[in-house]
Formats: C-alpha cells, sequence, structure tokens
C-alpha cells in the first residue's frame, strides 16, 4: 500500500506537467547562494527525500485531485468557482501545503514565502491562468516542496559543519 501511494503522488504530479527536476531547479534557485559546490543531483535527491515522506504524498494525492475535479467541473458552488479563480480569500490550498513545508522545521516557511513571491520557473508556468489548467493546489505543493527539500539541505549541510 505505502509503495503504491508513493507511486501515485509522483505520477499525479508528473501527470500534472511537472517533472521533478523542475522543482529541483527551484531548490538550486533557494539555496545556491549558500552552499556554492550544490549541484542538479543534490538538488534531486534533496527532492526525493521530501516525496517519500507520507505526510507530502497525501497533501499532493488531496490538492491534485482538487484541481482534476476543478477542471472536471464537478466540484459544487461556491467551492467550484472560488478554486476556478485561485481565489486568494480561499486559502486552504497553502493550508494543506503547510504540511508540506513543516517537516524540516521552521526555515522552510522562509523558502515558501519566498518562492511564492518570487514565483521562478516551473511557478510562473503554473500561475500562467490563460491555459485553461487548474492549478490553484499544485503551485502550493510545489512550491512547498521545494521549501521542505531546501531545508533538509539546509539541516545537512549544518549537520557537515
Ligand atoms: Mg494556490
Amino acid at each position: 500500500m505505502s509503495e503504491e501511494i508513493k507511486q501515485a503522488a509522483r505520477n499525479a504530479i508528473l501527470e500534472r506537467g511537472v517533472k521533478l527536476s523542475d522543482i529541483a531547479e527551484l531548490v538550486m534557485f533557494l539555496q545556491k547562494d549558500y552552499h556554492p559546490n550544490l549541484t542538479p543531483e543534490l538538488c534531486l535527491e534533496n527532492v526525493e527525500a521530501v516525496l517519500s515522506k507520507r505526510e507530502v504524498q497525501n497533501a499532493i494525492l488531496t490538492g491534485i485531485e482538487l484541481d482534476r475535479l476543478t477542471e472536471k467541473g464537478v466540484l459544487s458552488e461556491p467551492l467550484l468557482d472560488m478554486l476556478k479563480r485561485d481565489e486568494s480569500l480561499y486559502g486552504i490550498d497553502e493550508i494543506i501545503s503547510f504540511s508540506i513545508v513543516n517537516i524540516y522545521g521552521s526555515i522552510g516557511f522562509t523558502n515558501y514565502g519566498y518562492v511564492d513571491k518570487l514565483k521562478p520557473g516551473i511557478l510562473e508556468k503554473l500561475n500562467d491562468k490563460s491555459t485553461g489548467a487548474c492549478h490553484t493546489f499544485l503551485d502550493d505543493l510545489v512550491g512547498a516542496i521545494a521549501a521542505a527539500a531546501s531545508s533538509r539541505l539546509a539541516h545537512h549541510a549544518g549537520d557537515k559543519k
């Protein structure tokens, strides 16, 4: 069962057009100034470690399912309209992602806030509302995975010093 959940979460991200290397690029963006020898491989390794956590998989499966159901138009109003418009007062997309941000301690919040504001790389694409796709939950999930992976990297680098 646990392997099935892990694979399902991973597939959900890929099927929604996000590659793990896209998330690793966000980690590079967040951490390159603090770790001069940081490689894309190490960023990816930390993304993989975050994705192996059950609470992360649960958040991914829940959020992406709601994005998909929104695109199909099968949710009830007024929730459907709020999710379609990515209504700024809704906020539950962020709450679900906080369960990911949290896993390596509070420094995750700083990283999450930073990418959420700047929207580099894949986050800019996910926020493009002209495509007709709904990524109300996915953009926060991706930002949160990158933030948690950055925290993990920072903790491990700190342990080595
Ligand atoms: Mg959102």
